[in-house]
């Protein structure tokens, strides 16, 4: 009995090693664990559904396979990839998780987010993403032709990464105060998230009881994963 938990590998066609690794571990996952949870931005950018550029067809396929052995596939969207939808499910035989979700993981509740909402300090980006997750918005994106729907998504990127240079270290990592209240409201001891690239097992005290935040790390320089057994989690990095 494992699962695996894994986010932020910001698949792209620039970083090839990144999907080569990433296929190495769903083969060697496929038919050996119950679950593979991926925590959102497991794609650079998602333009929509009907993506025909090679890297998502590949990627499609590959997570074909792997859910049609007996493990099971959830996906959570991330910032970069909130267009991920039902046809892209359909075609991989994964099923979208909301973000947050409280799991039953073998027998201990733990609360699932990708993690960009407990950056509340980060009010720029908070305005961006109650935009960017409203129905409209997306329908109206989505009905634009692909390559314009491309060319935006450059622009957003180039936009966020000239903001995000000029922001405070802290404002871009989590809210102590957001974590604990939404782990409370969830009634949750354990909460695991990736977003920060920030990979750590953080400790914590609720209301005196013992509990963990765990941050997924980004595929960079190494592959993260986090594995789950009945008897406790280990966070696991791998040279790419
Ligand atoms: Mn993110």
């Amino acid at each position: 009995m494992r699962s695996y938990f894994i986010s932020d590998l910001h698949l792209d066609e620039t970083r090839p090693a990144v999907t080569r690794a990433f296929l190495h571990y769903l083969e060697q996952w496929a038919g050996h664990c119950d679950a593979l949870y991926i925590l959102g931005d497991f794609f650079e950018v998602w333009v929509g559904d009907d993506d025909d550029a090679p890297l998502a067809q590949t990627i499609i396929s590959a997570l074909k396979r792997f859910s049609t052995s007996s493990s099971a596939l959830y996906i959570m969207h991330g910032n970069r990839d909130f267009l991920l939808g039902d046809s892209f499910c359909q075609q991989t035989g994964a099923t979208l998780l909301p973000d947050p979700i409280l799991i039953d993981l073998y027998g201990q509740p733990t609360l699932l987010m990708h993690g960009d909402s407990l950056c509340t300090r980060d009010s720029e980006y908070m305005a961006f993403r109650q935009q960017a997750r409203s129905a409209d918005w997306q329908q109206q994106l989505l009905s634009q032709p692909l390559a314009a729907r491309r060319a935006l998504a450059a622009q957003l990127r180039e936009q966020s990464q000239s903001m995000n240079a000029l922001k405070a270290d802290d404002i871009m990592d989590v809210t102590p105060a957001e974590v604990e209240q939404i782990m409370r409201q969830h009634q949750s001891l354990r909460l695991i998230h990736g977003h920060t690239h920030r990979p750590q097992r953080h400790p914590m005290d609720i209301d005196g009881q013992t509990a963990e935040r765990i941050v997924l790390g980004d595929w960079c320089d190494k592959a993260w994963i986090l594995e789950a057994q009945p008897q406790g989690l280990s966070l696991q990095s791998f040279a790419l």
